[in-house]
This record gives C-alpha cells, sequence and structure tokens, in this order.
C-alpha cells in the first residue's frame, strides 16, 4: 500500500474501475439487512442493487434480520436474488423489547407524544427498538459471531456505481475501523439529552479530545470565561462550551469492524446510555450514537469516507464524478449507455448518475467530518 498523501490521509482505496480481483481470499464479512417481511419489494431492490454492483464478483453472504418470523415467500425471492449465501434470522425478543429499567407506561406514553409531537419515527415503538437493537446489541448477536466486518444494508437503497475492488480486505489492510458514504444533520428533537449523556461519560473516563470529536462540536462563540453561565441551563456542552453540531454518519450505510463495537469501551458506553433510557423516553438514533462513540474512541485516521461509492437513502444521496479513462472491456455489463461524463479528479467506476450533482450537506458537514487532521482552533489548543 502507498503512503498517504499528507495532506489527504483519507483518498478513496480506488479510482475508477480495475479488473475485479476474485481470486483473492475474502474476509470474515458478511452484508446484513434488517427488514420487515412487508418490506420485500423494497429489500429485494437493495438486494438486486448490491450485487449488480459489487456482490456478483465477491459473493459476500447476506444476512436477513427480522424481529418476527420470516414470511416462507420473502426467503424464497431473497434467496433467488443473492449470487452468495442468504441466512434469515430472527433477533431474540430479549433484546428487541424494552429493558427491566425502563418504564413501560412511560415510555408508551413518551413514544405517543414524540409521535404528536412530529419527530421523525418518534411514535412508533419499533423503531425504537431498532435504534437500540443497531447500537448495541446487534454486535454480540451469536449470528454475527463468526464476522469481523459488515456492510450494513437498508431495504429501499440504490448503490449507483461500480464496486471493483473488495472494501473489507481495503479497510483491512489500511488500518480502517469504521467507513461511510453521507453524513448529513440530526433532528435535534430525537436527543435533546443525547450529547450530554456521551460528553459526561467520556468526561467521566477521561477521553482526550482529538480532531475528529472536534469536528463534530459547533464551537462556542461565546467568550471563554463567560461558557459555563451561557451554556449552563440545559447542560448541552462540554467544559469548553461547545456543544455537538449535530453533525453525523448516516448510518444506513456502513462498512465496519466489529472489534470496535465489541470492545468493552463501546459496550460500556451502550450500556450507560441505555440506562439512561432515552432510547424510548427520547428517539435516540443509531447513526448519532455511532457518529460520537467512533469521533470519541477511534483515531480519526481510522475512519473512511466512500466517496467512491454511488449512494441513494431515501431524498439523499452520493454521486461520485466518473474518473476518466479507466473504462474496463467489459463496460457493457453496466448499461455503458447511461453513462454520465467522465471527470478529471472523479472517483467513480461507471456510475449511474450524474456526479455533478450529490445531495450530501457537502459543504457544512461531510466536508467537517472529512478534514481529520485539520487544525481546528488552533491559537485555543492550549486550553485542552
Ligand atoms: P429510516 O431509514 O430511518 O428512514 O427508517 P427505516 O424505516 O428505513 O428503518 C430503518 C431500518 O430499520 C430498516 O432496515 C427497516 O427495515 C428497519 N426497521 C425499522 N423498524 C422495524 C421494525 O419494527 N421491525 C423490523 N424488523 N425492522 C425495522
Ligand atoms: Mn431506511
Amino acid at each position: 500500500v502507498p503512503l498517504p498523501d499528507p495532506k489527504d490521509v483519507d483518498g478513496p482505496f480506488e479510482t475508477g474501475c480495475r479488473e475485479p480481483d476474485t481470486s483473492q481470499p475474502r474476509e470474515k464479512a458478511a452484508l446484513v439487512m434488517l427488514t420487515r417481511n412487508k418490506e420485500l419489494e423494497q429489500a429485494k431492490h437493495s438486494v438486486e442493487s448490491i450485487e449488480r454492483h459489487f456482490n456478483r464478483w465477491y459473493h459476500y453472504p447476506i444476512v436477513f434480520f427480522n424481529d418476527e418470523e420470516w414470511d416462507q415467500r420473502f426467503i424464497d425471492e431473497l434467496n433467488a436474488t443473492v449470487s452468495g449465501e442468504a441466512r434469515f434470522e430472527v433477533i431474540p425478543q430479549d433484546v428487541w423489547s424494552f429493558p427491566p429499567w425502563i418504564d413501560v407506561d412511560k415510555a408508551k406514553a413518551s413514544i405517543k407524544d414524540q409521535g404528536e409531537r412530529g419527530i421523525a419515527y418518534g411514535g412508533l415503538e419499533g423503531y425504537h427498538h431498532m435504534c437500540r437493537f443497531y447500537s448495541g446489541h446487534f454486535y454480540t448477536l451469536p449470528a454475527l459471531k463468526e464476522f469481523e466486518w459488515y456492510w450494513r444494508l437498508e431495504p429501499d437503497v440504490d448503490f449507483m456505481c461500480a464496486i471493483t475492488y473488495d472494501p473489507f480486505v481495503e479497510m483491512r489492510k489500511r488500518g480502517k475501523i469504521y467507513g461511510y458514504a453521507q453524513a448529513l444533520w440530526e433532528v435535534t428533537e430525537s436527543c435533546p439529552s443525547l450529547f450530554m449523556e456521551m460528553n459526561d461519560w467520556k468526561e467521566s473516563h477521561r477521553i482526550p479530545t482529538n480532531n475528529l470529536w472536534r469536528a463534530m462540536m459547533r464551537p462556542s462563540w461565546v467568550p471563554f470565561p463567560l461558557r459555563r453561565l451561557f451554556a449552563a441551563p440545559n447542560r448541552d456542552h462540554d467544559r469548553f462550551g461547545d456543544t455537538w453540531s449535530r453533525c453525523h454518519y448516516w448510518s444506513n450505510f456502513e462498512i465496519a469492524k466489529m472489534e470496535f463495537f465489541r470492545s468493552k469501551e463501546y459496550q460500556d458506553l451502550f450500556e450507560y446510555l441505555d440506562k439512561k433510557g432515552g432510547f424510548y423516553y427520547e428517539r435516540w438514533g443509531d447513526a448519532p450514537i455511532h457518529s460520537l462513540a467512533v469521533a470519541m474512541l477511534v483515531d480519526p485516521t481510522k475512519v473512511h469516507h466512500f466517496e467512491d461509492v454511488g449512494y441513494r437513502h431515501d431524498k439523499f444521496f452520493q454521486c461520485p464524478a466518473n474518473a476518466p479513462g479507466r473504462q474496463l472491456p467489459d463496460s457493457k455489463l453496466l448499461g455503458s449507455d447511461s453513462y454520465f461524463e467522465e471527470i478529471e479528479g472523479g472517483s467513480g467506476c461507471r456510475c449511474e448518475c450524474d456526479g455533478r450533482w450529490t445531495r450530501n450537506h457537502q459543504a457544512y458537514c461531510l466536508n467537517k467530518l472529512k478534514q481529520p487532521v485539520s487544525t481546528y482552533r488552533p491559537s485555543f489548543a492550549w486550553l485542552r
């Protein structure tokens, strides 16, 4: 692996297309999708897309999770769609229900209230269980024990460019722990006390502040001696008066190393948060929890932005421009008629989207998180 350019510690693993190297050994990795029987069409859509753009060369197993028994029809149709093995797992009831320390009546009342207040998904009990599941128990499921890496998939997403290399292999080679495609803002109302709890844990464990954590903060504008005073009422700030900017990695796409999330440190943090009840009394998402935990505990150079992956979830998408002159001989495989321009500096391979346009909160959120070694607020460094 060539040494990284110090100005660009996190460039794309590959630029453009290469012949997929299918002879190289696979990692212990799985594609994973949590879904419901009623999302059959959407699940199939995502699987078709990832098979066409990646997995038809690598044949990684896909593990499907459900909180209910699977419909036979779902199993049959997805079995017919995957190019590798498909497994259909049911999540143990005890990790998909209110834990004993939660006041269930209070939680249900809060969930109802969140729904009435129009907090996205706040009124759906299942969504709360889902966020809690993906925040902690997902990583310790017996069904995933044999895997060291996962690529999270969701129903109704699109992959728009070919991924001709094995991202698990590349992540291992480069010591990466967490990979993401999009970053955007969390809705404050879904998790008003999350940052406070996270930061309390961070301070009580004396976790040093790194540049990625700083990049995720919104620095205080209040002069230093007055910060405590101004920030006091909701304690939504750290010792330096900074608060979380609400920028986070969007976890519906994730390629990551299980080891980090299985570590005692992360699982302790999860348990601490779980005991606070915010998965139910508020609607803490797994995305901000993963993001703040990664920012807090992972070396910034071990986080990777998959800028070469064309990806859509909901109305947000990332579309890399195609790299020039890197077409494979079999380029017709991916509808060559519909290619958009190849652009100098592009990193995509045979993208079927317009690389001049992407909806990824580019300027304010993603770019900030992409600067893990930036010299943020250098004149205040001595205060820390
Ligand atoms: P969004 O991505 O936040 O807009 O919400 P989604 O509706 O896509 O839910 C996120 C993920 O959780 C998807 O993979 C859903 O299939 C899954 N999910 C959400 N609620 C439930 C549930 O009650 N049961 C199951 N099995 N999966 C769920
Ligand atoms: Mn979704």
